[in-house]
């Protein structure tokens, strides 16, 4: 399965654009309950704005919440980028934290997230960003019990999968949760993971 998607999405990148680590941090923020591509058209503006941590820590609340409403949400989320941006400040140096402890303690930020970030900022194996996609996708193929809890999904993937290929694993299932095994319907008769695939097998 690892190879099967390396072979059909061989960039396994994170589809969020972003420059510094920080604004991973806030893009993923803005990502929950909201498309990726959603977020991709906010941020240029949102960083070109506020294009330092300080700019967003002394920022307005409301005006962050003008540049990111169309993301739903956007007084929770606004209130979360500028309270972690005086969070990192005040407590981190400036820099966004490599461990899950120090990640998850930051607002707005929970284990999904801090795995994100430990994957794709600090290349930390094993790290396995359980969203709606992998959460499906990975009842499908078999590689979970089925069950819906990402913590459940993460702990169990986390055991089977190849420390060094699970992140990019986990990005690569987004691209398919897009393109092929899709919410609505699964076109598994052009899904090369069909062989190795438990819900194609029941079909
Ligand atoms: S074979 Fe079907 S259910 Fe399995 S991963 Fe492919 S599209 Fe999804």
């Amino acid at each position: 399965m690892v190879d099967g998607l390396k072979k059909l999405y061989p960039d396994g990148i994170c589809s969020l654009q972003y420059e510094k680590d920080y604004e991973l941090l806030f893009a993923v923020r803005l990502s929950a309950q909201c498309t990726d591509e959603r977020v991709n058209q906010v941020t240029p503006a949102l960083f070109a704005r506020f294009p330092t941590l300080e700019d967003f820590a002394q920022a307005d609340v409301e005006e962050v919440g003008e540049y990111i409403h169309s993301c739903g949400f956007f007084r929770a989320k606004s209130r979360d980028l500028v309270l972690c941006a005086q969070v990192l400040l005040s407590q981190h140096g400036g820099k966004v934290p490599g461990t899950m402890e120090e990640l998850v303690a930051l607002p707005g930020v929970g284990r999904k997230t801090a795995n994100l970030i430990l994957g794709d900022v600090f290349h930390t194996p094993g790290v396995v960003v359980a969203d709606t996609h992998c959460i499906r996708i990975a009842g499908r193929l078999g590689l979970t019990d089925g069950t819906k809890d990402p913590a459940k999904v993460e702990k169990q993937l986390r055991e089977i999968l190849p420390p060094e290929e699970s992140n990019n694993f986990c990005h690569r299932l987004v691209l398919h949760g897009r393109a092929i095994c899709t919410a609505r319907q699964a076109k598994c008769g052009m899904c090369p993971l069909a062989p190795v695939c438990d819900y194609a097998a029941k079909q």
